[in-house]
């Protein structure tokens, strides 16, 4: 006789990121840590991320469920992989907000004009962190809170906090609403732990003193997890991610740089490469004091890293053999 067990498919998402073993919570609320079905894990390396909507198998007489579905996804946090650099790893999905922790003492400018490109390339709405806004003496604060805004431009709100200052975090809280998720991104030591932390209102995460010679903390956990904020939305902390390369990042740099895409538009030639051509806008902009030689830089260096990393996909994917998909952007 043949023994019978139950076993049934519910929906979910995945809260938490454990060592590439997803903890689901299914619909009714009860949490199960899940593996992979085979079907979707063979040939394309398919994984669940945190936030993923998923089909799940829950069968009485399994220790771990079986995740049998991911279900589209409304937006990805895309970067390139930092081991296969000719692939995208995806860090993040379906989001609706992306919160870029920056410290407000230590303000760099390639740094934040990165994190917006990638931040804007998901789509969701963006928000600048000035995090520990009491380690810089007013007038560090006040200049590069205003530097801040002009790199944010009208693509995103800017918000300075520190946990010294519960009005401040408040401010932050209101940027993430009920029903909402937001991804928290920042090189490590910028303050993220405690700013979780400070929304979740208890302690979910763990951070580490400063080390006194970098001034950067350390984690001591590197587990990603979906944070229920009181009396708001979600928060999602990405700790350990250190590299942020670009990955099809067209959109997202014109996004964050739209004051000089503005000004490519009136260049003469569309194909213009503001070196010499006749007729460039953006050199005239340049010229006139209306547009920073070095924001123009990083623009171009951004769009050149971009380049490069689209030709090596391609290429790469050429020589797997599969035809390449379309850009997203001509
Ligand atoms: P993470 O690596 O981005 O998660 O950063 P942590 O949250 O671990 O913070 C790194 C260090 O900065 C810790 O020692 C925190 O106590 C400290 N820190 C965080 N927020 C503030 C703040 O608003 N002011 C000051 N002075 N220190 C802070
Ligand atoms: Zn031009």
């Amino acid at each position: 006789m043949s023994q019978h067990f139950s076993s049934s498919s519910e929906r979910g998402i995945v809260v938490q990121l454990d060592r590439g073993f997803p903890l689901v919570r299914l619909d009714d609320g009860r949490m199960v840590r899940c593996k992979h079905a085979t079907a979707l894990v063979k040939g394309e390396k398919i994984r669940a991320v945190i936030g993923d909507k998923v089909s799940v198998d829950v069968s009485d007489n399994a220790d771990v469920a079986q995740i049998a579905e991911i279900l589209p996804r409304s937006n990805e946090f895309l970067r390139r992989d930092p081991a296969e650099r000719s692939q995208a790893q995806v860090l993040a999905a379906n989001f609706d907000t992306v919160i870029v922790a920056h410290p407000l003492a230590e303000l760099n400018v390639r740094r934040l004009e990165r994190e917006l490109v990638l931040a804007h390339e998901t789509g969701a709405r963006v928000v600048v962190a000035l995090t520990k806004a009491d380690l810089a003496s007013d007038d560090q604060a006040a200049q590069n809170e205003d530097l801040a805004r002009r790199i944010v431009g009208e693509s995103g709100a800017v918000e300075v906090v520190s946990e010294a200052v519960p009005p401040s975090i408040e401010l932050l809280r209101s940027h993430v609403p009920a029903e909402t998720i937001a991804v928290l991104i920042g090189r490590s030591g910028v303050g993220k732990s405690s700013l979780v932390n400070l929304l979740a209102g208890a302690q979910v995460q763990a951070t580490t003193p400063v080390r006194e010679a970098d001034g950067k903390g350390r984690h001591t956990t590197v587990n990603r997890a979906i944070v229920p904020i009181g009396g708001g939305g979600f928060v999602v902390d990405m700790p350990g991610v250190r590299g942020m390369g670009l990955w099809e990042s067209d959109a997202g740099i014109e996004a964050a740089f739209a004051d000089v895409v503005a000004r490519a538009a009136e260049c003469k030639f569309r194909d213009c490469t503001h070196a010499d051509e006749p007729g460039c806008a953006v050199r005239a902009a340049v010229e006139a004091g209306t547009l920073h030689s070095e924001r123009l830089a990083s623009y171009q260096r951004l769009v050149k890293e971009n380049d490069d990393q689209h030709a090596a996909a391609e290429e790469a994917q050429r020589i797997r053999g599969r035809t390449g998909h379309p850009r997203r952007r001509a």
